[in-house]
């Protein structure tokens, strides 16, 4: 599956399926998309590939040891990478030219929602990030898997 920015500049590849799908709706997400909240999904760094446009992507620490990658032409955020965490590359899905195949499991950060949006869905709400919910996350991946296969 293929990814791009919205200048076309940079080129992603991503082989195999991206893993859960979430909602971040954290200040930091809010001001690096311009809008409520940002949808995100994890990826392997072995099935991630860099096709294009590596000298246009500029990276900026949100906080620490949290880099946000973004196009320096166009500015479409492209995915964020953990120090702590050097395995995994948080693809914006924004930027995916076809379906995922994944679906949301769930709003993170809600207690920094912002006002003027409205969660109308019934997918679980968590207060604090992803990292702080790790566990639930594995739970509902799990859930979501044997759906999929029952
Ligand atoms: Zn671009
Ligand atoms: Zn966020």
């Amino acid at each position: 599956m293929t990814g791009t920015c919205l200048c076309g500049g940079i080129r992603i590849e991503i082989t195999g399926k991206v893993g859960p799908v979430v909602y971040c709706h954290c200040s930091r997400c809010q001001k690096a998309s311009g809008t409520a909240f940002a949808a995100n999904a994890d990826v392997r760094r072995k099935y991630w590939t860099m096709v294009a446009g590596a000298d246009l992507v500029r990276e900026f620490e949100s906080s620490p040891g949290v880099m946000r990658a973004f196009c320096s032409r166009c500015g479409s955020p492209i995915y964020s990478t953990r120090v702590a965490n050097p395995d995994i590359v948080r693809v914006r899905l924004g930027l995916l030219d076809a379906d995922p195949e994944r679906r949301s499991l769930a709003h993170f950060w809600v207690g920094n929602k912002a006002p003027w949006f409205a969660i109308t869905d019934d997918l679980p709400q968590f207060r604090l990030g992803t990292d702080e919910h790790a566990d639930e996350i594995l739970d509902m991946t799990r859930v979501a898997m044997a759906r999929r296969t029952s």
